[in-house]
């Protein structure tokens, strides 16, 4: 168990990559919040650089500790399965470092905090936030959440440091339908928001009832396959490896974290 917690905590440089930037915006919200300064760029490119440097020497470096505590450390996905980093691949994220932090700074949730903040209220971000949907406790992290008393609204702003996807929208009806359960909002009061890092676009929508039932019955449809897999729910027990079934896209297997077990691959593989 504790070997697939460990490959559950490889990340690629794409994933590495948008969690250094979400950390550092959720850093820029918390700095100006608290103590009213504004994050420069080159502030946020030196730290954003500095953390991308510490992902790639965990990897190189410290695998022992990361074996021991892989919360702790970093280990990229490459270096663990092809023991070097592509170098184009890591050239461009570098490159893209310089686009992403410009947009967060002019982006318009960004912009709205740093110009008009005594127009909103602040949600504090909770330490675990969550709800339960079938008896399953559901963990909601929001990358900002806040009330924009200007326009009578809840705002949910999602960073998104990759392209624009069909199912960006639909994530956000889970935020949506927490924000519902937890302050008693209606649909109508509440706008979910994209902020696209990498063009600088920005998308907002207002969802509907029906998009909430939507999300709500594949999470359901999603909670009954997850308990088919269940040996025991009490202590959360799975049934045996052998009992899942491999995926029929067998290109998905190239990358998955998890191929050391399941195909039984060795590194290096
Ligand atoms: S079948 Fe392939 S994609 Fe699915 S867990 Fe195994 S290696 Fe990963």
């Amino acid at each position: 168990m504790k070997h697939v917690y460990r490959l559950k905590k490889l990340k690629n440089v794409p994933i590495a990559f948008g969690q250094i930037v979400h950390e550092l915006a959720e850093k820029a919200v918390r700095l100006f919040l608290e103590h009213g300064h504004v994050m420069t760029e080159s502030e946020l490119i030196g730290q954003a650089r500095g953390m991308m440097n510490r992902a790639y020497t965990d990897s190189r470096d410290q695998k022992r500790q990361w074996m021991q505590k892989p919360a702790r450390f970093h280990m990229l996905y490459d270096m663990y399965y092809g023991g070097e980093l592509n170098r184009m691949e890591a050239e461009e994220y570098r490159r893209r470092l310089h686009i992403v932090f410009k947009n967060l700074l002019w982006s318009g949730s960004f912009r709205d905090i740093t110009e008009r903040p005594q127009t909103m209220q602040f949600q504090q971000a909770e330490e675990f936030r969550f709800m339960t949907v079938d008896g399953v406790k559901i963990f909601v992290v929001m990358d900002l959440l806040y009330r924009d008393l200007e326009a009578d609204k809840w705002v949910i702003v999602d960073w998104k440091t990759g392209k624009e996807a069909d199912d960006d929208r639909s994530q956000l009806a889970l935020y949506a339908y927490y924000i519902i359960q937890k302050y008693g909002a209606s649909v109508e009061e509440i706008e979910i928001r994209n902020e696209y890092v990498l063009t600088g676009v920005q998308k907002s929508y207002q969802l509907s009832e029906a998009d909430i039932e939507i999300m709500l019955q594949k999470m359901k449809q999603s909670i009954h396959m997850m308990r088919r897999y269940q040996l025991d729910m009490i202590s959360n027990e799975p049934v045996e490896l052998r009992d899942f079934p491999r995926t029929e896209y067998e290109r998905r297997c190239e990358t998955c974290n998890y191929k050391e077990v399941c195909l039984g691959l060795s590194q290096n593989n």
